[in-house]
């Protein structure tokens, strides 16, 4: 697959775009002028693999806060880049806040959410300033649910006087384009270099989100940031990001990605980063953790041992990451495969790197384990479950450890 060639953009010590891999960004949810639990949750999806956090900073608080964010997150060695999510005042808080200002590592600009008319020029110029000022990149996020309104006004206007008027959807694609592409020609022109400015046109839609962003990739070469806005909650949050994102990474189109999910109540917002990893992933697009293959299960295995198994693997392995990643480079291309019985099971764990194929109904009760293609021990009694993960470990062990230097 080849890939969309865009310009390289460095935000401190992430690369996005030109021949880097895709990207994994993620947002917080907490109150931004909470700088302990802002920094706390920065803290966990970078943790988790965001390789970039937005925080929102809305407010003077939100911005006299964004320094104490970055000192809490450097003091515990987390160097994951913040990006400032500015609307409406973005101008002021730059200009009032400068070690707000020099914290963030890339500021997000939503051209309709500036103001209007010459204001909205002279906030936008000011916003560029600073940026070229403290040397930070820029996103120009067009965003569908907040359209620069005369930009929309003069656009619907042209296309009403044209001789074949186009339809309502395909205007308003155009309008996101044409949005994205000048205030990206107008912060050049300002002094913003090429190699600082990412863009995203970010639509709830999935056929208007691929149609959007084949048409960026076709008319520039700024760095693309990836994104279903108000994807939704749950599995239709994930199937249809998954939708529109695979079509387009497969074109190979975007830079870097961000899974827009509703959390559960109650549930982690660090699944957003799951999901994005796990996009990149099955794509074969770049490794993050060990992958469970598991089957499905069905009326030849009743029971849910298999079930609680492929689960307990799949946490342990994601939980084993951080210090994993430091000791076994590699392991993240390792695959597990857990089967509920013997039609599937041997031949998909002689697939995988580690496979384990648990007794179905009626079978007998053993469960064999296979390594690299071959048996290698049959378990069976209560503790199957713990056993496996113990042949898990070894094998990372010895196939995984890095070999010392010279
Ligand atoms: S491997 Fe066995 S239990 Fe799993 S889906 Fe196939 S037939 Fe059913």
């Amino acid at each position: 697959m080849s890939r969309h060639q865009t310009q390289s953009v460095r935000v401190d010590h992430v690369t996005l775009g030109g021949a880097a891999p895709v990207a994994v960004q993620s947002m917080t949810n907490t109150d931004t002028a909470d700088a302990a639990a802002t920094a706390t949750q920065v803290a966990e999806l970078a943790r988790a693999g965001s390789e970039l956090v937005r925080i929102t900073v809305n407010s003077e608080a939100a911005a006299a806060a964004v320094p104490a964010i970055r000192e809490a997150l450097d003091s515990q060695g987390c160097k994951v880049p913040l990006i400032g999510d500015f609307h409406f005042n973005g101008h002021k808080l730059l200009q009032r806040y400068p070690e707000c200002a020099q914290a963030l590592a890339k500021y997000r600009i939503n051209p309709g959410n500036v103001g209007r008319g010459a204001k909205r020029d002279e906030r936008f110029a000011s916003m560029i300033e600073l940026a070229c000022r403290y040397d930070k990149a820029v996103r120009i996020g067009v965003n569908w649910g907040s359209m620069d309104q005369e930009l929309v006004v003069r656009m619907m206007d042209e296309n009403s006087r044209a001789s074949e008027p186009r339809d309502y959807a395909e205007v308003i694609r155009e309008i996101m384009v044409v949005s994205a592409l000048e205030n990206a020609r107008r912060a050049e022109e300002l002094g913003l270099g090429r190699e600082r400015i990412v863009l995203s046109c970010k639509m709830s839609g999935v056929q208007d989100l691929i149609g959007v962003y084949r048409e960026l990739a076709r008319r520039c070469d700024y760095a693309l940031h990836l994104g279903l806005t108000e994807a939704g909650m749950g599995s239709k949050g994930i199937v249809a990001s998954t939708a529109a994102l695979a079509v387009l990474l497969q074109e190979g189109i975007g830079d870097t990605i961000r899974i827009s999910l509703t959390p559960e109540p109650g549930g982690s917002r660090s699944q957003e980063v799951i999901v994005a990893q796990e996009i990149l992933q099955t794509m074969g697009l770049r490794s993050f953790t060990p992958m469970v293959v598991a089957c499905p299960g069905c009326g030849r295995t009743s029971s849910t041992v298999f079930q609680q198994l492929a689960q307990d693997i799949q946490t342990y392995l994601r939980q084993q990451m951080p210090l994993w990643s430091e000791r076994y480079p590699g392991v993240e291309q390792m695959s597990v495969a857990v089967m509920g019985c013997v039609v599937n099971g041997p031949g998909e764990s002689k697939h995988a790197n580690i496979g384990i194929s648990l007794p179905g109904t009626g079978e007998v009760p053993v469960a064999p384990v296979y390594e690299d293609g071959e048996k290698t021990v049959t378990l069976k009694g209560e503790a199957i479950a713990q056993e496996f993960q113990a042949i898990v470990e070894r094998y990372v062990e010895r196939h995984y450890a890095r070999k010392p230097a010279g």
